[in-house]
């Protein structure tokens, strides 16, 4: 059975070119950085050039760019150490980021009860009141962190991280912002957004899993949360994922250079998509920003939940359709996601998540279609 991947949102499948950089890098690149000797240097080498690669795609100084082991590290990281370090006395974020921010800022919270929280809500598409924003920013002149991300994972609702970063800049709050769904796809100039701390992830842009970046504005230097021997210029000791840092690289350089071409492609996609969604599946309605401001790869469709739509998700699986469910089960029940919740989605509705990558066709578009339709 060919398998139909509508799954890119989760992770993506690795570019050759991607595969064979870190292949040659694990074959003859293998020093560790800190040696001093030849093979060191040629491993130390890999790292630069792949920094280089990253801040220039970003706008940003060398000196602004660490590797890490994920994007949950760097948010974990962008979280914790602006309150040890930098003084932040309250956070602001909002009810759809992802678990990684959410659960990181409770975490600071409960270690530092002193910190303030504020969750902001959005309306039924996923999208914020940044008149609220400035609002609540002007309530307080604690020193504070906004984080809010670009594109929401779940819905696709994106943000206007230009607006928020400008009202942050005049309020005197720090801004960091979750790019993982974003990054390599669309244009993000740090010399032009008043953004403070950044994240993105390897294997959300067709490159490795286990690598992350994190950039720091060098206005707000932070100190290190992994200690160690002092790699990544004392912000994340343990010696480096070189092979994977050079995927990363190699990764957000193709996705950048290609990313009008990305994303006319997953666009087109994604109509006929929803258009045949519309056709075929009776009582289809799609979650997420009611304008243009969405992520092209992303598409979320709830259907009236029924005994039927229970099993969908292994009902897919074993017709070889990798999807994903906007809910995760525990212990027997299944519970709506916090981003459908935050929305407010009717609870008798199931969501699906269909999340897409250039390589899809229209004809795996059409079996989708048709087996949701029998399925159902
Ligand atoms: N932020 C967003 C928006 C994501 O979609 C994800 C992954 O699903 C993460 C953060 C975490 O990234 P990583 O898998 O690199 O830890």
């Amino acid at each position: 059975m060919n398998k139909i991947y509508f799954d890119n949102a989760a992770t993506t499948k690795m570019s050759p070119d991607v595969i064979e950089v870190m292949h040659q890098v694990m074959q003859s690149d293998f020093g560790n950085p800190s040696s001093i000797h030849s093979y060191g240097r040629t491993a130390r080498t890999v790292i630069e050039k792949s920094r280089k690669t990253v801040a220039e795609i970003l706008n940003a100084s060398t000196g602004e760019i660490f590797f890490t082991s994920s994007a949950t590290e760097s948010n974990n990281m962008a979280i914790f150490r602006s309150v040890i370090d930098l003084g932040v006395r309250r956070i602001i974020t909002s009810a759809t980021e992802h678990p990684c921010v959410l659960n990181s800022v409770k975490s600071v919270h409960e270690h530092h009860p002193e910190v303030e929280i504020a969750i902001l809500d959005v309306d039924q598409h996923g999208e914020l009141d940044l008149e609220h924003l400035e609002k609540i920013l002007s309530s307080s002149d604690q020193k504070t962190l906004v984080s809010i991300m670009h594109g929401n994972n779940e819905i696709g609702t994106m943000h206007d991280i230009k607006a928020i970063s400008k009202i942050c800049s005049q309020r005197g709050a720090l801004y960091h912002c979750d790019t993982v769904q974003t990054i390599g796809k669309f244009q993000l100039d740090l010399q032009d957004l008043n953004i403070n701390f950044l994240s993105g992830s390897g294997h959300k842009i067709y490159g490795p899993k286990g690598v992350g970046i994190i950039y720091v504005n060098h206005d707000n230097m932070i100190n290190a949360m992994i200690k160690g021997g002092g790699q990544e210029r004392q912000l994340r000791s343990g010696t480096e994922n070189v092979y994977g840092i050079a995927g990363f690289a190699k990764a957000l350089e193709l996705l950048d250079h290609n990313k009008t071409e990305h994303n006319q492609q997953v666009t087109l996609l994604r109509k006929y998509l929803k258009e045949e969604l519309v056709k075929h599946v009776h009582g289809v309605a799609f979650n997420g920003a009611k304008g243009n401001n969405y992520l092209p790869h992303v598409l979320n469709l709830s259907i009236p939940k029924s005994e039927k739509t229970e099993l969908i998700m292994f009902n897919l699986d074993i017709n070889g359709i990798c999807a994903s469910a906007g809910s995760a089960c525990s212990s027997g029940t299944e519970q709506q996601s916090h981003v459908l919740s935050a929305i407010r989605s009717p609870e008798d509705r199931k969501s699906l998540r269909f999340s897409l990558c250039p390589q899809n066709t229209t004809d795996e578009i059409d079996i989708v279609v048709s087996k949701l339709k029998e399925i159902i």
